[in-house]
């Protein structure tokens, strides 16, 4: 339909973008146009999805060769070579032991489907009690009822929460708004703890599994976890049989420097979930993964009880493979890691002139701004100035893209997520840092900052 046509006609579709926007025409690399020529740069790989840039000519190649053989063909009636190898291939880039792949179309399937398995793993080996998930607050695994659940996200769930049952809480480890050192190991510790003391108060014969994110995604916006955190915490879900869930969806697939966030740290999941980068937004893909025993134990008990119609579908597992293989041979995870550390290095150098940058966050190209009322105090910008969404507008005004997010849970502070696709070159970061410095210069303009 020709851009003016879309323009001038009321849309059927909604969603919630609360600001006008152009029609998309073309995305190559990690740059998009409108229709009228405008370029963007996609500085947050949209939702941190588009992790290798927008039309890579192999991932399309691969696809075609797909489409031309066929699109389609239902798992219970047929294996594919793509879905095989994409399941071979995820597996030997996951943890030792993480070697069944289960398929889904995207973020919020792979965690309901963690859920799941979980719970059939326990009444498989004999322990029905557990059953529930403890996450954290603030945090986000998805919009389905299971996966919103087990959300820290109150404004999302709160108006579902007679559909569905709510799950147990623990802080998110937000060293720096808590006011304790990221580096010290007894940061670490003092938040597994907490979630120990959850573990107890609920009684441990209840609690079936615990599911972070690595490193956080928009929820608390690139937390990165303190000091001894992640081996702390896989200890106390060891102790008390608690299975460990770790919700990759964001964090996977390469942007933080290693395939998963996780392995950025020694101790391993049970199960854990990826999409966005998984399928790199050429199409919806995602995959749980989980230790072959826990898989072995419910087969046993008669089989998973749960599957969805597309999940598995050869396009999307040929789409997948080719951006595996594209990660690999175009060392993007080492780019991630290198151009990461300097657009990290660019942004910690904005914070002497714009003092309402409380903290920049973040690993490899997973970075984050937190804005605050006074860096010192942490106290945040006011509700009502809508920090988050100001300062992304006036990014977009200038052609770059940054991903909004108020942070803190409920409403308490505001941060942007930059995470340009890690293909991302260093003269590619000035061209980030030009726009962004417009538009922090605009934004604190605009709100007397
Ligand atoms: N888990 C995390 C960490 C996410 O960031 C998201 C989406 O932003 C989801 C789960 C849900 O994924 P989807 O939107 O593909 O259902």
């Amino acid at each position: 339909m020709p851009s003016d046509t879309l323009r001038n006609t009321r849309s059927h579709l909604f969603y919630q973008t609360g600001h006008p926007r152009p029609v998309l025409d073309r995305a190559e690399g990690i740059y998009m146009w409108d229709s009228e020529g405008n370029r963007f740069i996609d500085g947050s790989s949209g939702a941190m999805v588009c992790n290798i840039g927008h039309s890579n000519p192999a991932v399309l190649a691969a696809m075609q060769a797909q489409m031309e053989r066929f699109t389609f063909g239902y798992r219970l009636h047929f294996v594919t070579e793509a879905s095989e190898a994409l399941a071979a291939k995820t597996a030997s880039l996951a943890w030792p032991g993480m070697d069944r792949v289960f398929f889904v179309s995207g973020g919020s399937e792979a965690v309901e489907s963690a859920i799941k398995l979980a719970r059939q793993y326990a009444i498989a080996i004999g322990q029905p009690s557990r059953w529930k998930i403890i996450s954290r607050s603030p945090s986000y695994h998805g919009c389905t009822l299971g996966a919103l659940a087990i959300s820290g996200y109150e404004a999302l769930s709160d108006p579902f929460l007679p559909m569905m049952q709510a799950m147990p809480k623990v802080s998110a480890p937000r060293a720096w708004l808590d006011g304790l050192d990221p580096a010290d190991p007894a940061t670490g510790a003092h938040y597994a703890a907490e979630l120990e003391r959850k573990i107890l108060e609920e009684g441990p014969d209840s609690v079936l599994g615990f599911i972070l994110e690595p490193v956080g995604g928009a929820s608390t916006g690139a937390l990165v976890p303190p000091a001894g955190y992640m081996e702390a915490v896989r200890e106390v879900c060891t102790r008390h049989g608690v299975l460990l869930i770790h919700d990759e969806v964001m964090s996977g697939g390469g942007r933080t420097g290693r395939f998963l966030g996780g392995q950025n740290w020694t101790a391993a999941p049970d199960i854990l979930a990826v999409s966005k980068g998984f399928g790199a937004g050429y199409v919806p893909l995602g995959a749980m993964v989980a230790q072959g025993h826990i898989v072995d134990a419910v087969m046993a008990g008669g089989g998973f009880l749960h599957g969805f119609t597309y999940a598995g579908n050869p396009l999307a597992c040929a789409a997948g493979l080719a951006v595996i293989a594209e990660i690999e041979r175009q060392d993007m995870m080492g780019n991630a890691q290198r151009t990461g550390a300097l657009l990290k290095r660019e942004l910690e150098g904005l914070m002497p002139r714009f003092p309402f940058i409380g903290e920049v966050r973040g690993m490899g190209l997973l970075l984050a701004l937190e804005l605050v009322a006074d860096r010192d105090s942490k106290e945040p910008l006011p509700p009502e100035l809508r920090a988050f969404d100001r300062l992304t507008e006036q990014a977009y005004q200038r052609g770059l893209i940054i991903y909004p997010r108020r942070s803190r849970g409920g409403y308490s502070g505001d941060h942007v997520l930059i995470a340009p696709p890690m293909i991302t070159t260093p003269a590619q970061v000035g061209e980030i840092m030009e726009r962004l410095t417009d538009a922090l210069t605009a934004f604190a303009a605009e709100c007397g900052l």
